[in-house]
């Protein structure tokens, strides 16, 4: 397994990480039946999955809730998750 604890300069696909600009619509949340196998990592068009001791985690900083990773996880235990933000009254 690669070490995939820090953020990549560049991802796998060559795309150059940003950080979050808060607009999303949902998150994924990686299941705890999760193998390990990297699919996500790879397929993540912004390095936004990240190994934290023997889990991979998803990166909010970076997340942009495009869904890849949990079209492409092959077991289906990547669910994305709506976010709910409060409303600013300004
Ligand atoms: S693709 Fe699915 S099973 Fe594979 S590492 Fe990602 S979450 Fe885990
Ligand atoms: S939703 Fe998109 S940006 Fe976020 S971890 Fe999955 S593939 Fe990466």
């Amino acid at each position: 397994m690669p070490d995939i604890a820090k953020p990549y300069p560049v991802t796998v696909g060559g795309n150059l990480p940003t950080k979050f600009q808060g607009w999303c619509q949902a998150q994924p949340v990686i299941g705890d039946k999760c193998t390990r196998c990297l699919l996500c990592w790879v397929y993540c068009p912004d390095g936004a999955i990240r190994q934290a001791g023997q889990r991979l985690v998803v990166d909010y900083d970076y997340c942009k809730g495009c869904g890849i990773c949990a079209h492409e996880c092959p077991i289906n235990v990547i669910t994305m998750v709506e976010v709910v933000r409060e409303q600013s009254d300004e």
